[in-house]
């Protein structure tokens, strides 16, 4: 009997849902655990609380003096709270966030005086060592030293017993070693390019904020069922498994009603959330059974960056107190939907605008299509670049693999956009008659109707999407950290804009053009430049891989190839250029992910190796002493006659028999062509021997592995099968 399998099963299905304790209204206790403004006034001298803000709002420095001060009134709101511990909280290359905690408590060295400490200086800057991070070569070993330094930007805040301050994680010589300091760059980089097209319309704008609202897809598996799956807990998702009979056919999960143990898990989530300051909002199922969907409201990037990676963390931790494991990965189970983070994205003024929304009158409407076109531009001219900023082993699944949208990066907008775009590109050239600019004031721009808000069209297919006031960018992975593809379209549009600029000044300087002419007149030619990027039809059919490659869109199906754009000299220059990156932090990056692809590829490997020997195999060698004592029996009784009696019992035996034994040689094959791309002379060459010559066989393997899944008795198999992990809850 397969007894693990059936104890995790009895456990899972004699579950009762957590029960969770009222906390009152949200509006109450939302930020209770963030040294939010109102904490901040509470606590700190107004001086103190003066150099905090303008370092949030302007950037300004903190010097040591004030930061003494500032860590003193941190120290006593957050041991005011029950807070034993700080942390400098930071997210390395490896995916996942960084904590090492110290103790506020400290003694002389004989023990006497104990007391309570937190210094300006440890606020400010820490030394983790943290020499066994990812560093992509940036890092000697012999001055494997990095530092952690304070982004006040983004609010300290409790978990638990533990002060976690945001921090960068910078080499000593500067260089970026995590998903913070690029992002900041490129945030700075878009505020100050989008201001200065912005002033075009508004003179008063003195401050671009980019937006993001993320939605984050999960699966939930009871824990026990999910421990009873080695894939599952080292992999994080199915590397076998017969797909189940049931799946997501009947559409009937999707938005339906929520279980009660989920439900009870997302109010203790959402509170948690509350007291952490992240403004969730929205939860429901998704379309795949056990698949749920959490979003909240939109933030400024880099806070909405660390709430993501905070609530993926918080995720986990109260998912043990409801038995359950989340599940991120892209695409844990065959045959069902996988997960995503769509990365919704909009500029925003200090004046109140969104500059993606469509206005009412003629000269909003103009600075509105002003950034629509330029973010259309910008991702025409580096679609690959922004293909390569969502490459992982995970999210290869995902895209461009079987069950899945292509890797193509397209843009949807609409019908009626669409439609004014194509008048734009009507409009004449050069200088305008007054008849001429009334009529593309009133007629064009002034009619862009300002119902597309209730944008009804939505093309569920298109990785990147207008939808009525923002751009929502579907093709993040749902493990991703939303920092690196953030990263790179704030990059690509300041990149844009800045150009822009630059096109707009010269032909008013050089061709005496009025200014809104000749907006236009660029306005146009981009119009004319971007007709490959826009697509409306199913993203997911065979006819648009076909027309995409017509137009020459890049088509990266798999990881190691799609990287290789982040270091081609246009990427590299780019990076450069807009202060974001230097070409030392972009190949380590590349060197980084690269290797982090082949570990998760090499460790899939061994797993289903595992498996397939220690669980498939021997299974299997059981099932058949069944059926050969049962023939045997039939013999003993009926003599001759039993092969006419045992002839399934016979079949059976003879196809576990060829399972098995391709399940062998297949195993040989990929440990030889594990073997082989350990012995590439580079890490690219690694890299693609993994993508292209081992993982192969793991759809290969697992052709065999669930045919005898099929064919073997339900009480041996020692795998919890497909139904069992999507169908309990
Ligand atoms: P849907 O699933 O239909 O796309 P959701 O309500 O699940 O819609 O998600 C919409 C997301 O868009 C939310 O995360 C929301 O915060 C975000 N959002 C709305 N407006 C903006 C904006 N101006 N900038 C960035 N994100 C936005
Ligand atoms: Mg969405």
């Amino acid at each position: 009997m397969a007894t693990f399998r059936f104890e995790a099963l009895k456990a899972a299905s004699n579950r009762k849902p957590v029960s969770v304790s009222e906390t009152g209204k949200k509006s109450e206790i939302f930020g209770s655990n963030v040294f939010n403004d109102k904490a901040m006034r509470q606590h700190l001298t107004p001086e103190a609380y003066k150099a905090v803000r303008s370092a949030m709002d302007h950037g300004t420095k903190i010097d040591r003096k004030m930061a003494d001060y500032i860590a003193l009134g941190m120290k006593e709101w957050a041991i005011g709270k029950g807070v034993t511990h700080y942390t400098h909280w930071f997210q390395p290359l490896t995916g996942t966030t960084a904590e090492k905690h110290d103790a506020f408590f400290e003694t002389s060295f004989d023990g006497s005086d104990p007391v309570e400490k937190f210094s300006g200086s440890l606020l400010v800057q820490q030394e983790p060592d943290a020499s066994s991070f990812p560093n992509g070569g940036i890092r000697n070993t012999f001055e494997a030293r990095g530092y952690t330094a304070w982004d006040p930007t983004s609010p300290a805040f409790i978990f638990g017993t533990t002060l976690c301050i945001p921090t960068v994680f910078v080499s000593y010589t500067g260089e970026a070693l995590d998903n913070k300091t690029p992002l900041l760059r490129a945030l700075l980089a878009i505020d100050e390019a989008a201001t200065e097209v912005a002033k075009f319309f508004d003179k008063n704008v003195k401050k671009v904020t980019p937006t993001l609202g993320w939605e984050q897809e999960y699966f939930l598996i009871d824990a026990a069922l999910a421990a009873s799956r080695p894939d599952i807990l080292q992999t994080g998702r199915t590397l076998l498994g017969h797909v189940s009979a049931k799946g997501q056919q009947l559409e009937d999960h999707y938005f339906g009603s929520i279980p009660t143990r989920v439900l009870n898990y997302m109010r203790d989530l959402e509170n948690e959330c509350m007291l952490l300051g992240i403004p969730v909002k929205t939860r429901h199922n998704e379309v795949a059974p056990n698949q749920f969907e959490l979003a909240p409201i939109f933030e400024e990037t880099n806070l909405a960056v660390d709430h993501n990676s905070l609530l993926m963390d918080v995720m986990q931790k109260v998912a043990e107190r409801h038995d359950f494991k989340v599940l991120f990965h892209e695409k844990p189970f065959k045959g069902v939907n996988g997960s995503g983070k769509h990365n919704n994205w909009s500029l925003a003024t200090d004046t109140g605008v969104n500059l993606l929304a469509p206005g009412k009158t003629p000269n909003s409407n103009l600075q509105f299509l002003t950034f629509f076109i330029n973010t259309i531009k910008a991702v025409a001219n580096y679609e690959e670049l922004l293909r390569a900023s969502i490459a992982s082993a995970s999210n290869d699944h995902r895209l461009g693999a079987n069950e899945a949208p292509p890797a193509i990066i397209s843009i949807f907008i609409g019908q009626q956009l669409t439609k004014v775009l194509e008048e734009l590109e009507g409009v004449s050239t050069g200088k305008l008659s007054p008849e001429e600019k009334t009529d593309l004031k009133l007629n064009v721009v002034g009619k862009i109707p300002d119902v597309l808000l209730d944008n009804t069209d939505r093309n569920r297919t298109s990785p990147f999407a207008f939808t009525g006031n923002k751009f929502e960018f579907r093709a993040v992975g749902s493990t991703a950290n939303c920092a690196t593809s953030m990263t790179t379209l704030n990059t690509i549009v300041a990149k844009q804009l800045i150009d822009f600029k630059k096109e707009v000044e010269t032909l008013v300087e050089k061709d005496g053009l009025k200014k809104d002419e000749a907006i236009f007149n660029v306005l146009r030619e981009y119009i004319k430049q971007t007709k490959n990027i826009l697509f409306e039809g199913d993203g997911y059919s065979k006819e648009w891989e076909e027309e995409a490659a017509r137009r020459g869109l890049s088509n990266h199906k798999t990881t190691p190839a799609a990287l290789k754009a982040k270091v081609s000299q246009k990427a590299l220059d780019l990076f450069a250029e807009i202060n974001v990156m230097n070409n030392t932090e972009v190949e380590a990056r590349y060197e980084i992910e690269l290797e982090d692809y082949i570990k998760k590829v090499q460790i899939e490997g061994r797993v289903l190796g595992d498996i397939v020997r220690n669980h498939i195999i021997p299974t299997a060698f059981k099932y058949q002493n069944l059926l050969i004592e049962n023939i045997k029996g039939l013999k003993d009784i009926f003599g001759k006659d039993y092969e006419e009696l045992a002839a399934e019992q016979m079949m059976i035996l003879k196809k576990t028999s060829m399972h098995v034994n391709e399940l062998n040689s297949k195993l040989h094959l990929m440990m030889d062509a594990r073997k082989e791309a350990n012995a590439m002379n580079s890490i690219e060459e690694t890299a693609h021997a993994y993508c292209d010559n081992v993982k192969p066989y793991f759809d290969e393997i697992r052709y065999h592995a669930d045919k005898l899944e099929l064919m073997v008795d339900n009480e041996l198999w020692t795998l919890t099968k497909y139904r069992e992990l999507l169908f309990t809850r």
